[in-house]
């Protein structure tokens, strides 16, 4: 016979657990996020469970089952590692009228935990005749769907509202959060980066206005304010907007500025971190950014005017001091000015550097060389922009990574 699904509303109903291994473990949150009154029966536990004990969330009787543990409960897990015991606990339930899950017997067992899910305010819960595995996968698929929008649950969910500045990630559309690809899927406007991921924008449903910002036909100032009128008039006529860029929208991004104009406008203001292509375009060129013994630091820098400009605000003397890697963003087309300052304020000609253009898409390439040669290379190479200048030893132990890697990898 199927089972009959229901939602429990458990807020301050008492749930008694018996067993306090892993089991009980995985049990215990989801009860105690529903309300829950969390009795524990068992002599022993596990350090997660001790955590939530120390708390105070779960009352811990540190005890093996005895006969009238379920008094006054309204739902019973039998968890032990002991059949007997677990039977013992059933019939007990049983007799009380008591709902009992039995974690070591599906046939025997009154009542059965669904594999659940949650996304905002919708609950997914998933039963297969009795195998786990299998609706924890199906669990993990609706979940999926939902997230990133391919179960379309907009028409059912409570809208937001306002303005989301999402950020992007580097540029594959699998890099971008969980929370930033569910706004998308919600968004009514979407005002794009000129490096916010494509493949993300080519997904948006018809019936979403799509702006391009890199198309605004202003100069940099202007554009900018024109983004911000953008962002609040289509937010004041009700529609939810996202401002989706590349990377993460506080990392030269200009994400603060659009903050305050939405602010200063009433707007309310959601932020969703990005994956910065400060550290994710490095990772993806297999370059740690920090390595034990190598770097303890690593400075990241917008090269967008040069060393030797008059409104440059870096230290690069201090920089060029430092041990530490350096990661030059908007800096491949002033790369020989960059590498020079660096040699003459005290980095070795011979300190390895990378260039990476396009990180993380399929057409991402690089170049590797010294801060003498690095300059030519790039021009040798044709690198351009979006790249990202990686300056320093882990440059090296990335290039050592790579040969472990194909020498013993298959
Ligand atoms: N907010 C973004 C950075 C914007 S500045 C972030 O957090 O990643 C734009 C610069 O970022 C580009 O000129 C380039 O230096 C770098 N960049 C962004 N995406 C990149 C990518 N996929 N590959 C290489 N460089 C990238």
């Amino acid at each position: 016979m199927a089972p009959y699904l229901l939602g429990l509303r458990l807020d301050g109903r008492r749930v008694l657990v018996v067993g306090g291994g892993r089991v009980a473990q995985r049990r215990i949150p989801a009860l105690l996020e529903a309300g829950a009154s969390v009795t524990l029966v068992s002599p022993s536990t596990t350090p997660a469970l001790d955590d939530l004990i120390a708390d105070g969330r779960v009352t811990w009787e540190r005890r093996p089952y005895q006969v009238g543990d379920c008094d006054g409960a309204w739902l019973v897990h039998a968890c032990t590692s002991s059949r007997e015991a677990n039977t013992a606990i059933a019939a007990e339930a049983e007799a009380k009228r008591i709902w009992c899950v039995r974690a070591d017997d599906k046939d025997a067992s009154a009542a059965w935990t669904p594999a659940s899910g949650r996304v905002d305010e919708i609950g997914v819960a998933v039963t297969a005749g009795g195998d786990p595995r299998r609706a924890a996968g199906i669990r993990d698929a609706v979940v999926e769907a939902l997230r990133d929008g391919t179960v379309d649950a907009r028409r059912h969910r409570t809208k937001p509202v306002g303005v989301a500045l999402v950020g992007g990630g580097p540029g594959d559309p699998g890099l971008i959060t969980v929370r930033g690809r569910q706004l998308l899927a919600q968004a009514d406007v979407v005002v794009a980066d000129r490096l916010a991921p494509r493949a993300l924008l080519d997904e948006l449903p018809p019936d979403v206005e799509l702006i391009d910002a890199a198309k605004i036909p202003y100069g940099r100032a202007l554009a900018q304010d024109k983004i911000n009128e953008l962002l609040i008039e289509h937010a004041r006529q009700g529609k939810f907007v996202v401002r989706l860029k590349g990377g993460d929208s506080f990392v030269f991004g200009r994400g603060g500025e659009e903050m305050i104009a939405c602010a200063k406008a009433g707007i309310p203001v959601t932020v969703v971190p990005g994956l910065t292509s400060a550290v994710a375009v490095p990772a993806s060129a297999g370059v740690p950014v920090t390595h034990r013994g190598v770097s303890q630091e690593f400075h990241v820098i917008s090269v967008h005017v040069a060393p030797d400009d008059p409104r440059s605000t870096v230290d690069w003397e201090a920089l060029a001091r430092s041990r530490g890697t350096l990661v030059l963003l908007m800096g491949v087309e002033r790369i020989e000015r960059l590498a020079q300052t660096l040699i003459r304020d005290g980095r070795s000609p011979e300190t390895p550097v990378m260039v990476v253009q396009d990180g993380t898409l399929p057409t991402q390439r690089a170049v590797t060389a010294t801060l003498s040669t690095v300059a030519e290379r790039v021009t040798a190479a044709g690198i351009r922009p979006p790249a990202i200048v990686i300056v320093g030893d882990v440059v090296r132990v990335g290039q050592e990574i790579e040969m472990v890697r194909a020498e013993r990898v298959p």
